[in-house]
């Protein structure tokens, strides 16, 4: 299958540059490189691109061997991913991936192929599928072995260097709900690996900004240039954090966040250490993932478990959903979006737990933001949110404000100080608000006044009866129900002891109570 088309995909040395592979010393990444532009389908040019460069990937033998399982297609690019095929059995996690732009030119490959010189024979098997299932069974803890077997696959296991030819084994349990992958060496029964499915959240490690770059270095100068341009964090904007809740299967999806809507590539690391800086492809997965996370957490502590729980199920995001310097959550999809353009909005968490705040709206209240003034509320709760979840990770200078990263610019064009997207401490009442004005900025009047309402209730009293004032709302509301809806929150929950001071604050707001 060599000839011309091929040689012009041909990688030179000293033209690409790679990351170099732990067990099988070919790269697992071949990167910073683009072939000539290229006229023929995706598959036909990575299939091309991989036989032209078989002895860097280390596949001289095995390139027959290689099916495509997936082709992605993303805004600006093709992803083709290969499993690797041996003996007739698919390599457990052994694929190559090509990725190629809009012109048919490669830019990228990953590499998780077994090399052939480190394959072993024929597949050799001794114990046969009945043998297996019984053994597969007999290895879970009791209660779990009545457990139906769904699907049993024949497969190569990598343990190390080595390549187990190997039974899978997949067993449901209905109630509880429990799903068992058991791996077992088809020459002996030995159990290489088995793991719960569905239960046993595991936990991992990432790097995040938490909140964000300019409140961990405590000043917005230190991180622009000469051209006054948001420049690269330095490694003190970081901190490490355990990510908790994890499914184990090496993806950022777990009990209470999943990225699996993520488009292009999503971040996979079987050992679950997602150490990543904000230039390397899948950090803003581990933030979104974190943080969504540490506030579902919260909204548990505040009481909202169980079977007052908001959210039934995973919170679904897609973190480089558009171009746009633009995030929303959607309703109809379920699901909350991220834009990379200029800063990477989840890059902020202040801006990813806005866009949540909306997802908690819609979860307690569906449809929330129908009429002006409920959309306006909606703006300025989501900021509220945001800005209480954070304020004691902020230097003071910091606390008033919120996304002072991704609004950074914004912030410095509007001449505020600190530069920010927008603040929670505006002096508006609602005599300000604007029907026809931006609900973004009408919303600042409501963020004001729930950030009013924590200054004299404290965090988590505050938090709670304004979450819990939600569940009485409708997506046609106002300011003047949703300050009632506070109010009997209040009652409900504290016996409305903060009363006098909540109509205080709403009536130097002009927020009326009807
Ligand atoms: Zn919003």
């Amino acid at each position: 299958m060599t000839g011309k088309g091929s040689a012009a995909l041909y990688l030179r040395r000293g033209r690409y540059k790679t990351v170099p592979g732990k067990y099988y010393r070919t790269p697992k990444e071949i990167w910073n490189f683009r072939t000539a532009a290229r006229d023929d389908s995706p598959e036909g040019i990575a299939r091309e691109f991989v036989v032209a460069n078989a002895a860097l990937f280390g596949l001289e033998r095995g390139i027959s061997e290689l099916a495509v399982q997936r082709l992605i297609r993303s805004l600006g690019a093709t992803h083709v991913i290969f499993r690797q095929i041996h003996d007739g059995y698919r390599v457990h996690r052994g694929y190559v991936t090509v990725h190629l732009d809009r012109a048919g030119r490669v830019y990228l490959s990953k590499n998780r192929s077994v090399p052939p010189h480190l394959l072993p024979g024929r597949f050799e098997q001794n114990i046969g599928r009945d043998e297996t299932v019984r053994r597969a069974r007999r290895s879970l803890p009791k209660r779990d072995r009545l457990s139906d077997a769904r699907e049993t696959e024949r497969l190569w296991f990598p343990r190390e260097k080595e390549l187990v030819p190997a039974w899978k084994v997949r067993l449901i349990r209905t109630s509880p709900r429990e799903e068992w992958i058991v791996y077992l060496d088809a020459r002996n029964g030995a159990i290489l690996n088995k793991y719960d499915n569905l239960a046993e959240a595991v936990r991992g490690r990432g790097q995040v900004f938490d909140p964000n770059p300019v409140t961990a270095l405590g000043d917005h100068a230190l991180l622009l240039n000469e051209k006054r341009k948001p420049r690269r964090p330095p490694p003190v904007a970081y901190r490490e954090v355990v990510l908790e809740g994890l499914d184990g299967g090496g993806t950022l999806s777990g009990d209470k966040v999943t990225t699996a809507p993520t488009r292009d590539m999503r971040v996979r690391k079987p050992d679950l250490q997602f150490s990543l800086r904000s230039h390397e492809h899948g950090f803003e997965e581990v933030m979104v993932y974190y943080h969504v996370d540490a506030a579902l957490r919260y909204l548990e502590q505040l009481g909202y478990k169980g079977a007052r729980a908001i959210f039934r199920e995973p919170v679904k995001a897609n973190v480089n959903g558009t171009r746009d310097d633009n995030s929303w959550y959607s309703p109809v999809e379920r699901m909350l979006t991220f834009g990379t353009g200029d800063i990477d909005d989840a890059e902020d968490a202040e801006t990813i737990l806005h866009e949540l705040g909306h997802a908690i709206q819609d979860a307690i209240c569906p449809d929330f933001g129908q009429s002006r003034e409920a959309a306006a509320m909606g703006e300025g709760f989501g900021d509220y949110f945001a800005a209480s979840f954070f304020e004691s990770k902020k230097p003071p200078r910091y606390r008033n404000s919120v996304m002072s990263w991704d609004g950074l610019l914004a912030g410095l064009s509007g001449g505020g100080e600190p530069p920010c997207l927008r603040r929670v401490d505006s002096a508006h009442t609602y005599r300000n608000f604007r029907p026809r004005g931006d609900e973004h900025v009408n919303g600042q009047i409501w963020s004001a006044t729930l950030w009013e309402v924590r200054a004299v209730l404290g965090r988590e009293t505050a938090d709670r009866i304004i979450l819990e004032s939600h569940f009485q709302l409708d997506g046609f509301t106002d300011f003047a129900r949703g300050a009632r809806a506070i109010v009997d929150a209040d009652r409900n929950l504290e016996g409305g002891r903060h009363e006098p001071a909540l109509k205080n604050i709403f009536r130097r707001r002009r927020i009326g109570l009807v």
